[in-house]
């Protein structure tokens, strides 16, 4: 081949990927036997998996043409009615279906992102969100988190330090990816009230608030004051249903949605009709709490079953969150040698997979951290993981 330079866009130096994404393929060339910790992701005995197949193999007229950009509207009536059951009553015309929540959070990021604004992200905070945010040339600054979510009351100033207010701030409230912690009630109107302040966009990325497992439900950003057109919210069925499906949507203010449809039919035209289908009917067939309320005591089992072999192979050379709901546990080494970049590749032969802390963080943060989901394996399995990742721990020795 000759030589060719390519004439590159200036945004390409900008798309950093994600290491979370990169560990399916890299774990798939792997010939031997690894305890899976690092996609957030149900095992497929968690997912309905025979239901979705029956209500996929459904034929209707036009199932396999082209669906409208907004989405397939049995599917909107369903996610409407999802939301309602969560105390908040929203409208067909705040409802985009999207491909995932990941294009829900494209679409965000394209809406309000110029080169050069300032957008806050907990820190830390899920990878693909950053590099979202970093790929329309968002300036991140990263808040602190605490046992409660993101520390609000440390936002005031940190902005005074910018030196300019924030265009958008990124929040995961429930369960949040890598952490697992929540926002509490009070932050949330904290955090309303600055964003109004400030006229700032909040992108209320929630994948996992349905997979409460503990405690009680705290009020959505959207049902404390419904109707904020500064509230951005982005939902998904990967959790919840399975993420090959790719389906989620976007209820947003009314006024976006003629710029969402336009940004969406520039990307994919539609989300995937059949997939689409197959949600909806899976919904409108009642499957979806049945549903929940079985995974959802597995997923406290699992939790806690990681919890305890943590203590038990660690002791209190760790420190775990203790998270309601959802799939991550964030464990940070008291002993800071422990460098979880370095560890990674030990713990991978020794059959152990995880995601290292400084994938969470653009500013290279957190490698004495890592992030450990619990939801794919059985508390046996989770148990021989973590055995096998204080055999890499011990192995790797003090490696920063
Ligand atoms: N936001 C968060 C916080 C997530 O954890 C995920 C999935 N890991 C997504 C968005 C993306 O969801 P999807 O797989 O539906 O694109």
């Amino acid at each position: 081949m000759a030589d060719v330079k390519l004439r590159l866009a200036e945004r390409a130096a900008d798309l950093i990927g994600s290491i979370i994404d990169s560990s399916t393929s890299l774990l798939a060339r792997q010939t031997h036997d690894i305890v899976r910790f690092a996609m957030g992701a149900p095992s497929d005995d968690l997912m309905p998996v025979e239901l979705l197949d029956r209500y996929a193999a459904y034929t209707v007229p036009g199932k396999y043409g082209y669906g409208s950009t907004e989405g397939e509207p049995d599917l909107v009536e369903e996610v409407l009615k999802i939301q309602a059951e969560q105390n908040y009553s929203s409208s067909a015309d705040r409802i985009t279906i999207t491909t995932g929540g990941m294009q829900g959070l494209d679409l965000a990021c394209k809406l309000f992102i110029d080169p050069g604004d300032l957008v806050i992200v907990e820190g830390p905070t899920y990878t693909n969100g950053n590099a979202t945010a970093l790929s329309y040339g968002a300036a991140l600054l990263e808040a602190p988190l605490d046992e409660d979510g993101l520390v609000v009351e440390a936002l005031p100033d940190l902005v005074a330090r910018a030196g300019r207010p924030p265009k958008v701030i990124y929040t995961i409230p429930n369960f949040q990816n890598p952490s697992g912690v929540t926002l509490s009630s009070h932050r949330r109107e904290q955090l309303l009230e600055l964003a109004a302040r400030w006229g700032s966009v909040i992108i209320d990325d929630d994948p996992y608030g349905l997979l409460r497992f503990e405690n009680s439900p705290i009020p959505a950003l959207n049902e404390i004051d419904p109707g904020n057109a500064h509230i951005f919210s982005v939902r998904t069925f990967s959790k919840i249903l399975a993420p090959g499906l790719r389906v989620g949507w976007v209820d947003a203010d009314p006024s976006l949605r003629p710029l969402l449809i336009n940004a969406k039919q520039a990307m994919d035209t539609c989300t995937s009709v059949p997939a689409q289908r197959t949600v909806a009917d899976f919904l409108a067939g009642g499957n979806l709490q049945p549903h929940l309320d079985r995974v959802v005591g597995l997923y406290r089992e699992r939790k806690q079953a990681m919890r305890v072999a943590l203590e038990r192979h660690f002791g209190d050379a760790v420190r775990a969150t203790d998270p309601d709901g959802g799939f991550f546990l964030w464990v940070t080494f008291t002993d800071s040698e422990v460098d979880t970049d370095a560890l990674f590749e030990v713990a991978l032969a020794e059959g152990v997979a995880y995601i290292p802390g400084s994938a969470f963080s653009t500013n290279g943060h957190f490698r004495d951290a890592l992030r450990l989901c619990f939801a794919t394996s059985t508390p046996d399995r989770i148990d021989e993981g973590i055995l096998r990742l204080k055999r890499a721990v011990d192995k790797a020795g003090g490696s920063r």
